[in-house]
């Protein structure tokens, strides 16, 4: 293994273990009804690869090449994604009576959000593997992420949008050059068309967890975390789920960290929050339930939490689970008033979604979850200019 050369091994369904050939486009295990999972030759990669080895390398996700499955350097598609600012977050901390409150600020990466970092990734992939023309359901930023990502590959995107999902997004796949088709309906809706679109027109579905890319990509949040803390990472952390893909890349981050043997501690507590309006995920938490239930008339201001079902709900749910972690919903006008708080006080614009993870602090501090002297870290998973 030489530097810069994917682990890239196999790809597994992490429900009944079967393997996958990671060389060619892959969708899910139709058996179980599972995502798949990138698996990598972590032990040989431990004898050489350090934690200096990607700190000495250019900014950006792909110094993380070992851990991604592009295998080859010309593929590697970039606009800049990655190595996003971990920000001390001290007004708002004092203000809730926080010792160590952090921000990890998705906002500047390419397309204003975190949804730069599984594109660039599962778009660069599938091009190696010969795939040209893409499909996505969105609610929106998902949408965005995939026209940059596809302009940039020289790839044709479709993107199934609802047509109530913020303008910004619905500007930016048309500018990019991106077929938009607007749906009456939520991203369900907008998964089902695309759905049939793609295997009637041999399109690659772009869904989230219906390739095995896309989380990897947005598992470069987790190892920037861990290496920003000099690998002892934080105790809690606090993250808007919609799809899940960033709540389960993360735990899978940590899970290959530790196998390389650079962690130095215990993993965090992870805490998934949804809104009240759409909380599928917290439903089937609190209920100890192993899947979550479709959830019936979906609504709230936050597009990215407007996701009535996963299909990563059991790996959901298990990373919480393991990680000692929970699940909580908050209002709508809770979200805004965080929104306001985060900017007035930190100067961070944060998306609704980066606002609810703050909006989420002060009832796990009434349920006496978190300790006041803990190590918190909220994820900001997109800018608010989108959705002036
Ligand atoms: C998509 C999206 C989410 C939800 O992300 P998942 O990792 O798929 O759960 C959260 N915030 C924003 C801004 C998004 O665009
Ligand atoms: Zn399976």
């Amino acid at each position: 293994m030489k530097p810069y050369e994917s682990a890239l091994t196999r790809l597994e369904c992490p429900e009944c273990g079967r393997g996958f050939d990671p060389d060619r486009a892959q969708t899910v295990c139709e058996g179980c009804l599972s995502p798949l999972l990138a698996r990598y030759d972590l032990k040989n990669l431990a004898a050489w690869f350090q934690p200096g080895t990607p700190a000495a390398r250019p900014r950006g996700l792909w110094r993380w090449a070992e851990l991604l499955p592009v295998r080859k350097a010309e593929n590697r598609l970039t606009l800049g994604e990655g190595d996003t600012p971990l920000l001390p977050a001290a007004r708002l901390g004092k203000k809730l009576g926080l010792s160590q409150l952090f921000i990890k600020d998705e906002s500047p990466n390419p397309t204003g959000s975190f949804k730069a970092r599984g594109l660039a990734v599962a778009v660069a992939r599938a091009i190696e593997l010969k795939q040209r023309e893409f499909v996505i359901p969105t609610a929106g930023n998902a949408g965005g992420a995939l026209a940059a990502y596809a302009a940039r590959g020289r790839a044709k995107a479709h993107v199934y949008m609802p047509m109530d999902a913020p303008q910004a997004n619905q500007q930016e796949v048309r500018m990019a050059g991106a077929d938009l088709q607007l749906v009456d309906g939520l991203i369900s809706d907008a998964a089902r068309l695309a759905g049939q679109q793609a295997k009637h027109k041999r399109w690659f579905d772009m869904s989230t967890f219906k390739e095995p890319y896309r989380v990897e990509g947005k598992k470069t949040m987790g190892l920037e975390l861990a290496e920003a803390f000099d690998w002892r990472l934080p105790d809690v952390i606090v993250y808007p789920t919609g799809g899940g893909t960033g709540l389960v890349g993360m735990w899978k981050a940590f899970e290959e960290l530790e196998a390389l043997g650079w962690l130095d501690g215990r993993r965090p507590r992870l805490v998934s929050v949804q809104a009240e309006g759409c909380a599928p995920v917290v439903r089937a938490f609190q209920q100890g339930a192993a899947r979550a239930e479709p959830w019936q008339e979906a609504r709230t201001l936050a597009a990215g939490l407007r996701v009535p079902s996963t299909f990563a709900d059991r790996l959901i749910l298990r990373a919480l689970r393991e990680s000692r972690g929970t699940a909580l919903a908050v209002k709508d006008e809770e979200i805004l008033s965080a929104k306001q708080d985060m900017a007035q006080l930190e100067g961070i614009l944060p998306a609704p979604e980066g606002a609810a993870t703050l909006a989420a602090l002060p009832h796990l501090l009434t349920e006496g979850w978190l300790e006041r002297d803990e190590k918190i870290v909220l994820f900001n998973t997109g800018s608010g200019l989108k959705y002036l």
